[in-house]
């Protein structure tokens, strides 16, 4: 181990952040108002005598498969809007947990529409008394907007199939991001058959109501969020590369400079997606955190090569222009819950974690640093060079990956004994972490092992 103290940045003004709790009371509206949705639905179905049709056998059946549809259908405009980048969403829950119930929510809402597809199709052939695969194609051919359902659902098990885990892991970023924007496509097309043969839907003007409005919310937060709003604060905001320099083998520093830049809410710890206009594959976004705090009307990334994207960074000119996507991400100081800070990175994780030194409070900051040589650890000599003046102490864990699982370097003692010397307080302390995904994990039981309770463990993951 070896330890330096870092000297006070010069490049941002006193941060904002504070210690905080999370808002609690939007945290509870917004979980509080989508279990309200699921109330209503229910509401409805049984205001469309969904409970009296449960008394015979295949209404019953039918009935059961319209509830399930129902509960379907809200749960899909639930999952928009949780990836809908709203930012009092994200500000409350961040990313993370988004991303979590987003795939726990898409999962369970295919489920209820297979459910539907398959209750209402024995529904109903057990009230016509009709083979089932004659009934699914009646279904299908004869009632408005089921051929239009049929595709919309064969767009959803395009987007489940290719979200298994299994299938995910072959599939180029890319690829998988394009298929997954069918969902909307399977959404949308849905739509119609809910209007025109939906019982609760053409029963009840409190039903019409109340989904138009549905589907009004989740399609305007997804244009006002995840298209006009990126695109005027680009238009806005005017960013371009300042100048690009290198910070060791395949990594690069990107200066970038705009317009008014205090006016974009961002702090240090979160992250943009950003497009180069550089020439062709632009229009492919690709996630940065910032390395350091905004200052004046410049910001910085800094990124490893890790493939095509990450790569033509280092090719870029000064005077390209830059749309963005953000700010996003929780990774911030005004997450933490007490004044102690324990900041634990590894390779390129030391990014946000890097921007981070700039907001915390120095005496009350320790930086872990993991790397495998001397060779790769980033900013060493920004460290080292404005450290001194700080006092927030920053201890280098260098040396190549354990055989067993630990997040320190072969060679190291115990988990215990590294942080009974680098930070015997950190039970008190917040804990931010961010490096690669394996290695995050055992850091954070390694964290919580040492007393730090899961609210005070914050952290980013670089991978989707
Ligand atoms: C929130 C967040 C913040 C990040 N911050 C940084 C940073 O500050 N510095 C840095 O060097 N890297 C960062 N990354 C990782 C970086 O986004 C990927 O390395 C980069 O997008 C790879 O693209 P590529 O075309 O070069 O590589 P590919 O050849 O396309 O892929 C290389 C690897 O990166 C993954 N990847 C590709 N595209 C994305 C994407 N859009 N989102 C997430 N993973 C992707 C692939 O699954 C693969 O494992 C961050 C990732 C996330 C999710």
């Amino acid at each position: 181990m070896s330890m330096t103290t870092a000297r006070r940045s010069q490049r941002r003004a006193a941060p904002t952040a504070t210690p905080t709790s999370a808002s609690g009371w939007l945290r509870d509206a917004i979980g509080a108002t989508a279990m309200l949705t699921m109330l209503v639905v229910v509401a409805l179905w049984v205001h469309g005598r969904g409970l009296q049709d449960l008394g015979g056998l295949w209404t019953g059946v039918t009935s059961a498969g319209r509830l399930a549809g129902l509960v379907s259908a809200d749960l899909l405009l639930v999952q928009v809007l949780l990836m809908a980048r709203v930012p009092w969403v994200e500000r409350t829950y961040g990313q993370d947990r988004l991303a979590r119930w987003h795939r726990l929510v898409g999962f369970t809402s295919f489920n209820l529409m297979l459910t539907h597809i398959v209750l209402i199709t024995i529904g109903y052939a057990g009230t016509g008394h009709m083979d089932v695969v004659a009934q699914a194609w009646q279904l299908v051919t004869t009632y408005p907007g089921m051929l239009l359902a049929t595709a919309g659902a064969a767009a959803l098990v395009l987007v489940v199939v290719t979200s298994v885990r299994a299938a995910r892991r072959r599939l180029r970023y890319e690829s998988w991001h394009l298929l997954h924007l069918y969902a909307y496509l399977g959404v949308g097309l849905s739509l119609p058959h809910e209007l025109w043969t939906g019982t609760e839907f053409v029963s009840s003007v409190l039903a019409q109501v109340y989904w138009w409005t549905a589907y009004g919310v989740a399609a305007g937060s997804v244009l006002a969020f995840r298209l006009a709003l990126p695109a005027w604060r680009s238009l806005y905001h005017r960013l371009e590369v300042e100048r690009v320099i290198s910070e060791g083998a395949g990594v690069v520093s990107v200066y970038l400079r705009g317009r008014n830049l205090s006016r974009l809410p961002v702090r240090a710890g979160q992250f943009f997606l950003w497009r180069f206009l550089d020439g062709p594959g632009w229009s492919r976004g690709h996630p940065y955190s910032l390395s350091a705090a905004p200052w004046g009307d410049q910001l910085r990334i800094t990124v490893k090569a890790a493939g095509d994207g990450s790569a033509r960074l280092a090719a870029l000119r000064p005077g390209t222009k830059v749309l963005i996507e953000g700010p996003y991400g929780q990774l911030v100081a005004a997450r933490r819950r007490g004044r102690g800070v324990a900041l634990l990175a590894c390779g390129i994780g030391i990014t946000p974690l890097r921007a981070l030194l700039d907001e915390l409070p120095p005496r009350q900051t320790v930086l872990l640093y993991r790397a495998r040589s001397e060779a790769d650890l980033i900013f060493r000599a920004e460290l080292d060079r404005f450290a001194a003046r700080r006092g927030i102490r920053v201890w280098y864990l260098l040396g190549s990956r354990p055989d067993g699982g630990s997040w320190l370097p072969a060679g190291y003692p115990s988990d215990r004994q590294v942080l009974h010397d680098t930070v015997p307080d950190i039970a008190h302390r917040d804990v931010y972490l961010c490096g690669p995904n394996d290695w995050m994990d055992l850091a954070a039981s390694a964290a919580r092992r040492a007393g730090v309770p899961d609210e005070r463990i914050h952290l980013e993951r670089f991978t989707w």
